[in-house]
């Protein structure tokens, strides 16, 4: 279950986007993000080695959620592979992340009734094209056959990129930045990232959550920093 609220407009803007990514790559060719092998985002070969990263599950304890994991520290060829995926249009990594947070998934014995990526907001997607952890979540949500939506928590307001700022201040820049749907109430809802640093805005996410009446609420992101 997935609900598209594309307008036209929007997707005609997002195919000039991508027309004019066609022209930049023809002149400046891209390179892998990992070993710097031009033609590919990321190379055939760092892909083989990124399905063979083993699981390193960590827990973390954050306000609001019930439960926290990821797969792996954020260094290395993982780094790299969500830095490809969110940043440079590296979509098709989504398959071999997602499936590394399937089988972290299967190993927590959490009950989830849906599954909702962190949002982005506006300006942010339209910049972007797509929103990384939105991939992820209905791949995670197809593969396992639970329900999923990004429609139903949203990012209200802009906020500045959690990376370049010191946890007070990632805290205060998320904070009420989101609003959940009522139709999350009852629920158990779980959030999908790409990267967990002080997990403010899984924090932040989840309040929106609960507000709305959700009955649990667990989070999981591909890697932890
Ligand atoms: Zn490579």
């Amino acid at each position: 279950m997935s609900v598209n609220t594309e307008s036209g407009a929007q997707q005609l803007e997002w195919q000039a986007t991508r027309a004019a990514n066609w022209l930049i790559d023809l002149v400046f060719p891209p390179c892998c993000g990992h070993c710097g092998r031009v033609d590919f985002r990321f190379c055939d070969c760092c892909r083989r080695k990124l399905a063979l990263i083993a699981l390193d599950i960590s827990a973390r304890s954050v306000e609001n959620l019930d439960g926290l994991c990821a797969t792996g520290p954020h260094r290395g060829l993982l780094q790299d592979a969500l830095q490809a995926f969110k940043y440079e249009g590296a979509t098709g990594l989504a398959g071999a992340l997602a499936t590394r947070l399937c089988a972290a998934l299967q190993r927590q014995s959490w009950p989830i009734d849906l599954v909702v990526p962190v949002p982005l907001f506006a300006d942010r997607l339209q910049e972007r094209g797509y929103n990384q952890s939105q991939l992820l979540s209905q791949l995670v949500a197809e593969t396992l056959d639970i329900n999923s939506s990004a429609e139903w928590l949203a990012r209200i307001r802009g906020t500045r990129r959690q990376a370049r700022l010191s946890q007070s201040e990632r805290h205060m820049n998320v904070k009420d930045a989101f609003s959940a749907s009522a139709r999350v109430n009852g629920l158990s809802v779980l959030l999908i990232d790409d990267v967990v640093t002080t997990g403010s805005t899984l924090r932040e996410c989840a309040g929106a959550l609960r507000a709305q009446g959700a009955s649990a609420v667990f989070a999981l992101t591909v890697s932890h920093s």
